[in-house]
């Protein structure tokens, strides 16, 4: 496994479309596995291609420490209830921002076999799907965030 950099803000490939996967090829399995890596020492809950430079429709989330859920090509399949919390991002360093985003997620894709995975979440975990798969259309969180909170220094 191998630490990724994490790309900022103001990078262009954090503003693009991904593509999907069409082969889960050795390649994509390194991804996830280096995503996860790069995710935890950066002491995130989520992470999405894109932010290590690569436009693939790949993302990991771990919202509950030694839980790893890998999506590949994810889709949000039913949304429920709304929910207001603060929100950050490693792309985004040093700032948070209160973002409106549904209580209750689905969400479809496939896992590192290929198989097909639904995965429901509530709370930080639906929060986490909606940010991470808006990474996958180039979308950060400031975009919607309902208001940004107090800038860090760092
Ligand atoms: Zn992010």
């Amino acid at each position: 496994m191998a630490k990724l950099q994490i790309r900022k803000i103001g990078d262009d490939v954090l503003r693009k479309v991904c593509r999907p996967v069409d082969v889960i090829t050795p390649r994509i399995l390194t991804l996830l596995d280096d995503m996860t890596e790069t995710m935890r020492a950066a002491d995130g809950c989520g992470l999405a291609a894109p932010q290590v430079g690569v436009l693939r429709r790949v993302v990991v989330i771990e919202t509950e420490p030694g839980t790893v859920y890998e999506l590949i090509n994810p889709k949000i399949i039913a949304t429920a209830g709304e929910q207001e919390a603060a929100e950050g991002c490693l792309s985004v360093p040093g700032r948070s921002g209160i973002t409106r985003r549904p209580k209750y997620v689905t969400v479809r894709a496939l896992n590192r076999n290929g198989e097909t995975v639904e995965i429901s979440g509530s709370d930080l975990l639906a929060r986490a799907i909606c940010h991470e798969l808006d990474h996958l259309d180039g979308k950060l969180y400031i975009d919607c965030a309902v208001r940004m909170l107090g800038e860090d220094e760092d």
